[in-house]
């Protein structure tokens, strides 16, 4: 049988490999999708035929300058290709109405290609005792996340509250346009959002690939399902 081919975001190695965490193949092939790594091909319009969805993925910070701040020092390394080609995707994406799934950097990026702003360094922008980077890498959870009533995650998780992992410093401001948010952690910081009139657009900001349990197998069930093949 044919399976929904999930378009995952390219992550550029230091060595330019155009590289993925295997987290994300491995969600994606688990759940019964067919995972392919972008190649930052230039022809937008093919790259969203060819796909059935999309994998926004974990990655650098995106440069301030393309939601309208100056790139203070704490904001961390920037990557212009991938910001670039981010931007043209997921508005291309969006479009096609195909499902689309943001994770960390992913779903800042769904954030700025919707108009929006993020903190550029969370300690430094809305200090507070949440610890959201964790140092080590496995399986661990560090923090509460709250899923709000009627939102289209609380329907999706069936709870009003989760553990996550956290792997960022960087978090929402100010909403995209037609962003709904769907996930809050203790000290305010939007976990997650959804876009309202699209039938599957979510992004979070802790990562599920790197979870094993019954919300991460319901997210990417729920990614593949959405697709339409
Ligand atoms: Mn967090």
């Amino acid at each position: 049988m044919k399976k929904p081919i999930i378009g995952i975001t390219p992550q550029l190695n230091d060595s330019g490999d155009i590289v993925s965490r295997p987290g994300y193949i491995e969600c994606i092939k688990r759940a019964g999708g067919f995972p392919i790594i972008l190649p930052f091909e230039e022809n937008i319009d093919q790259t969203v035929d060819l796909c059935d969805g999309f994998l926004l993925a974990g990655g650098p910070d995106f440069d301030p300058v393309l939601f309208g701040e100056e790139k203070l020092s704490c904001c961390g390394n920037i990557s212009p290709q991938r910001d670039e080609y981010e931007l043209r995707l997921i508005s291309a994406a969006l479009a096609s109405g195909k499902p689309i799934l943001g994770i960390c950097r992913g779903v800042q990026a769904l954030n700025v290609a919707l108009g929006g702003t993020l903190y550029q360094d969370l300690p430094t922008q809305k200090p507070s005792s949440v610890c959201h980077r964790m140092t080590v890498v496995g399986s661990d959870v560090i923090h509460s996340v709250d899923i709000l009533e009627g939102s289209p995650l609380r329907a999706l998780l069936n709870t009003d509250r989760t553990m996550v992992n956290s792997y960022h410093h960087q978090s929402i401001k100010n909403l995209g346009r037609g962003l709904e948010i769907t996930a809050v952690a203790e000290d305010g910081v939007i976990e997650g959002v959804s876009l309202s009139n699209h039938p599957f657009c979510h992004g979070l900001q802790w990562h599920p690939e790197r979870l094993e349990n019954k919300d991460t197998e319901r997210i990417f069930a729920a990614l593949i399902r959405a697709c339409k093949i």
